[in-house]
């Protein structure tokens, strides 16, 4: 959350570039923003509420500046107001923060003692105070960082500046992502590639313990012993214009378009029973799965449970990664633990990694950021390669991941003597032929069933099995981008309290795309027409009782999540477009959720 980026250069545009980075950045939080620079030797503060766009419009473009700081926040702590935007300052030091300062409350008594007011309600604030003290007790900007992260606990990156140096950027991090990179012109600090791809496309990665000290002319890492290290330089395969909006009006309605492209490109290192060996090989030695991730990586599990344990009988638990983290498991040598997380930098992922990695359970990342922490801390990664996701509500990168996990399970249904080499190579065009399929949804318009739900106060989504997992995805994406309350329930589960709620022509949206419980589901969906609602069905096969039914082609079952989710998305997108919501940059909500 929250999106940091730094620049010191030899070019004084420091305004442009870092109001460019930060609107990169924008979909990692945009409650309020703000830029430090020098200028003519002094720190000035500008910062507004509200998205960068707010900020844009008291920035005076003219003002030459070769160095500076920037934040586009995700509050945690204090309200999003103008006084609570960072930058903050104290003294000499300025700084922007992403993460929680978690004993911030203790920190700001002990300061107010030493009469230290504290301007904000921010727990960030905490950290300009110690790093101005320090500087001023030792006169040695490293030891007052050395000092203050020793001082603070919880999560952080930070980048800092200070008064008296005027031709340097201080960084710091722990458990936030954080980037740093050079061209000739420039060094620049970014919370993701993103935001400097206009100037370069390699960059290298600030560990936790590291301080990174920029200039325009190089950067020094130093270790914790404070001795300096080398960096090992990656590139940035994406472009700037995969993160362009082109001529659709939503990044999300462009990601929902792509789709059927990233799986044709997933599907190519995929597509032979050689190549899933090679790549997926190293699965078979588990006797059991657990899969841990949050809200739509979590759905993701929750549908993946249904497809191993069917196809490929492995019992599978799946995890909410906040849960997990702080509970007891028994995970052991024969358990694979698979962490699923678009960023790669989930904050409870990424804890609950670290917990089974002290166990010694093996782990699986299944990331779509390459070089984020879980990627590179997880024992062995597969990349789901969707490109970069803009729009907050993830579309692209679910798909990605859930045809990920359709491979995992087919294979080792494969390995495992269920599913027939005839049924993987079958099953394995089928992928690759997904995209007609996509096509033709994507064809479809849904804006008539859009009108007819637009303005619920309450929906219900329904499935069973598979089809469960799939309405709490759907269920998930409708609240985030339109703000409709809705709650995903196995259709079976309805009667057993909450079909009290149903009332006179409340929308319930089922899904029912596995054969062996279609007559179930349609006896649940009668259970509720007879009580009033109104009832959309996405289906196989039609259904008499729906007051719309929404066929969807009839392919392999084990496909079949992948064109029920994809239609689910779009009818999001059409319902939130319908009330004029902020479709790609939802209220409250912020990509990367690098807090936990
Ligand atoms: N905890 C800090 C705040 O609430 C930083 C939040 C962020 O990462 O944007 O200001």
């Amino acid at each position: 959350m929250c999106g940091i980026v730094g620049y010191i250069g030899k070019e004084k545009n420091a305004l442009n570039i870092l109001i460019n980075g930060l609107k990169a950045l924008e979909y990692r939080g945009y409650d309020s923003a703000g830029i430090a620079y020098f200028n003519k030797n002094k720190i000035i503060t500008i910062k507004e509420k509200g998205k960068i766009e707010e900020l844009e419009k008291i920035i005076d473009y003219s003002i030459e500046s070769n160095i500076g700081i920037a934040h586009t926040r995700w509050a945690t702590c204090g309200d999003a107001t103008k006084i609570n935007a960072h930058p903050h300052s104290c003294g000499k030091i300025t700084i922007v923060h992403n993460g929680i300062i978690e004993n911030y409350d203790d920190l700001k008594e002990q300061v107010k003692k030493d009469n230290y007011k504290l301007i904000s309600e921010t727990d960030s604030e905490i950290i300009a105070v110690l790093l101005n003290k320090y500087y001023e007790e030792y006169n040695d900007i490293i030891k007052a960082i050395v000092k203050t992260k020793q001082i603070i606990k919880g999560s952080y990156a930070i980048a800092i500046i200070c008064a008296d140096i005027q031709d340097k950027i201080y960084a710091i991090r722990k458990d936030s992502p954080l980037i740093v990179a050079k061209n000739e012109n420039a060094s620049f600090i970014a919370s993701d590639v993103p935001a400097i791809l206009n100037y370069t496309n390699k960059y290298m990665i600030l560990n936790e313990n590291e301080i990174a000290i920029l200039t325009n002319e190089n950067i020094v890492f130093l270790n914790d012993s404070l001795q300096p290290i080398k960096k090992k330089i990656l590139t940035f395969e994406g472009n700037t214009i995969d993160a362009q909006k082109g001529h659709f009006k939503h990044f999300m309605l462009k990601e929902i378009f792509e789709e059927k492209d990233i799986i044709k490109n997933l599907i190519k290192k995929y597509n032979t029973i050689e190549k899933l060996e090679k790549k997926l090989g190293f699965l078979t030695k588990y006797d059991n799965i657990t899969i841990i991730g949050c809200g739509s990586a979590y759905h993701v599990g929750i549908i993946a449970k249904y497809l191993l344990e069917e196809y490929a009988n492995i019992p599978v638990n799946v995890e909410i990664a906040s849960e997990f983290r702080y509970k007891n498991n028994f995970l052991n040598k024969k358990s694979l633990a698979i962490f699923i997380s678009q960023s790669g930098e989930t904050a409870d992922t990424l804890a609950s990694l670290r917990k089974i990695k002290i166990k010694s359970v093996d782990t699986l990342g299944i990331i779509n950021v390459q070089e984020s922490s879980i990627a590179r801390e997880a024992d062995k990664v597969i990349y789901t390669e969707a490109g970069p996701e803009i729009a907050v509500a993830t579309t692209k990168a679910f798909i990605a991941q859930l045809i990920i996990m359709i491979l995992i399970t087919i294979y080792l249904g494969y390995k495992n003597n269920i599913i027939t080499r005839d049924l993987l190579i079958e099953l394995l065009t089928n992928i690759n032929n997904l995209d007609k399929y996509l096509n033709q949804i994507l064809n479809n318009s849904y804006k008539e069933i859009a009108k007819k739900i637009y303005q619920a106060q309450n929906i219900f989504f329904l499935g069973r099995n598979i089809d469960y997992g799939i309405a709490l995805e759907g269920s998930l994406k409708l609240k985030e981008i339109s703000y409709i309350h809705s709650e995903a329930y196995p259709a079976g589960e309805l009667k057993h309290g909450t079909i009290s709620l149903i009332e006179e022509n409340m929308p319930v949206i089922s899904i029912i795309t596995k054969d062996n419980i279609f007559d179930k589901t349609i006896s649940n969906i009668k259970e509720t027409k007879a009580r009033g609602s109104f009832n959309i069905v996405i289906s196989n096969k039609e259904v008499n009782d729906s007051d719309v039914n929404i066929l969807i082609p009839n392919i392999n079952s084990i496909l079949q999540p992948i064109l029920a989710i994809v239609i689910l998305q779009i009818i999001s997108y059409e319902t939130a477009n319908l009330k004029g919501c902020d479709i790609d940059k939802p209220r409250n909500l912020a990509k990367s959720v690098t807090v936990e």
